[in-house]
């Protein structure tokens, strides 16, 4: 098996596919997970091409968020659309990041990206609360591999 089946285990993305779901009864945000294996490129530039690759930017309010993870690389990205990035000031991102930093560390990953999804997800509900018409805009499955 190579790194991206092993990175999670089949119960482990179950949960972060949950925890998105929860996510987005609160939000009209859409959160979104890529892992791959590694990239040559800087790390934030490769997650807005994965970013747009998988048609993230395909949201009414323009309000897609990607936590973008190359496994091998052991590093990982987070890249949210126009909308909230107009709203949010860059600390908010920070503290994303950092919050998934530290779980990264301890190897903790699992733990990392649900932790992650709830940091991104408190933003995302101050500026755009979920809505009675909402629609799940954005797959809530784990995507792998290159795009
Ligand atoms: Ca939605
Ligand atoms: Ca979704």
């Amino acid at each position: 098996m190579n790194s991206l089946e092993t990175f999670l285990s089949t119960e482990e993305e179950q949960e972060v596919v949950s925890a998105i779901r929860m996510a987005e009864k609160n939000t009209s945000g859409e959160i979104r997970v890529h892992i791959e294996r590694n990239t040559t490129e800087p790390i934030d530039s490769r997650a807005k091409f994965v970013f747009h690759a998988l048609k993230m930017d395909n949201t009414k309010l323009e309000n897609g968020v990607l936590i973008y993870i190359a496994v091998d690389n052991k590093k990982f990205g987070i890249y949210g659309d126009k909308g909230i990035d107009k709203k949010v000031d860059s600390t908010f991102w920070d503290k994303t990041r950092d919050v998934m930093q530290r779980h990264f560390k301890a190897g903790a990953f699992k733990t990392g990206i649900i932790e992650g999804i709830k940091s991104a997800s408190e933003a995302l509900e101050k500026f755009f609360p979920w809505q009675t018409d909402d629609q799940d805009e954005l797959s809530n499955e784990i995507s792998k591999g290159e795009v």
